[in-house]
């Protein structure tokens, strides 16, 4: 393995399952669809941040860190899956969230406080300024805080997406079947940027294409750009990536990141019915609606295999009261 030499622990289930979407697939007319079920990976209803938090949490462990800290949206899944991670090591949590507390804890919200996180709001503060003083705060009363990034996306958490990638060419040899394309929903960059190592490592042929949730694509391949070449420098691999190294589709941010339109409802109720498979709000569901859109404007031969890597996400729909 690419990762072999670097500290992880094990939270994750894996290989997560790789399945076929067949009614859907007869639906659409094709491409035949297949799903990656990183939305099963286990940790307090599952998601693509828990992969990176293997290698994250290793790190904060041979740090000695003793409460973990990160920041995110409200309905934050990589916050909760980082408050479920710290409570499966007996660490303490922060979680520094954008904007003011709602009337009543949902979703992910509610998940974070059930996993015994502490909870701060960064109100009109700029995030990232509210998450260096709560480090600050913390190590004056004596704690050893380890900041986790922003969606894990740095080079020791992209390393759960260069496995991931690993993991799928070896579940494709074993099967016999191989993609042609891989869709995901992008937003900090670190799952398709450690896709893209791991696939330029191992020589997948097949298109790897991120549907953004939030970012303009110009400034989304810079970053994954960068956070490549450098996950691949901490891998050791004499590899650097380009913007132009990554597929970005950028015409379904819809009314910007969190806002739900009838693409992302469109599809999340499509899946549902026709085979049984939920879809996140923010994420999946736009990604997906994206996909679907692309399929019918005839982006993909009937032919041609393509698999969404399903990122998780669940969590959030139980915050929508007014999704149906
Ligand atoms: C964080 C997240 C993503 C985006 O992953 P990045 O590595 O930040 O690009 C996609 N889907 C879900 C459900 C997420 O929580």
């Amino acid at each position: 393995m690419l990762t072999d030499r670097h500290p992880r622990v094990s939270i994750a289930h894996l290989p997560t399952p790789l399945e076929m979407l067949p009614r859907l697939t007869a639906l659409l007319r094709g491409p035949q669809l297949w799903v990656k079920r990183d939305d099963q990976t286990g940790l307090a209803t599952g998601g693509n941040k828990t992969r990176k938090l293997e290698f994250l949490v290793a790190e904060a462990l041979a740090q000695k860190a003793d409460t973990l800290v990160t920041c995110g949206a409200a309905q934050s899944n990589h916050a909760r899956q980082t408050a479920a991670a710290a409570a499966r090591f007996g660490l303490a949590c922060t979680l520094v969230l954008r904007g003011h507390p709602p009337a009543q804890a949902q979703g992910n919200l509610l998940l974070d406080q059930l996993l015994g996180a502490d909870v701060v709001w960064a109100g009109d503060t700029p995030i990232a300024e509210r998450l260096e003083e709560v480090a600050e705060s913390l190590k004056a009363h004596g704690r050893r805080p380890y900041i986790v990034p922003y969606g894990g996306s740095n080079p020791v958490g992209v390393c759960g997406y260069v496995a991931a990638m690993e993991e799928l060419m070896a579940q494709m040899a074993r099967e016999g079947i191989s993609f042609d394309h891989i869709i995901l929903a992008s937003s900090s960059g670190g799952t398709q940027a450690g896709l893209m190592v791991a696939a330029r490592v191992l020589g997948y042929r097949g298109r790897i294409l991120g549907i953004s949730v939030d970012l303009l694509a110009g400034p989304l391949r810079q970053r994954m750009a960068e956070l490549a070449t450098a996950t691949a420098d901490h891998l050791g691999l004499p590899l650097s990536f380009a913007p132009e190294d990554f597929a970005v589709e950028d015409n379904y941010l819809g009314g910007g990141y969190g806002v739900i339109g009838d693409l992302e409802r469109e599809a999340i109720r499509l899946l549902a019915r026709t085979e049984g498979l939920l879809l996140d709000p923010v994420y999946t569901g736009r990604a997906f609606g994206g996909l679907i859109d692309l399929i019918r404007r005839g982006a993909f031969s009937p032919q041609e295999r393509v698999l969404f890597w399903h990122t998780g996400g669940v969590a959030g729909l139980f915050a929508r009261p007014n999704l149906e």
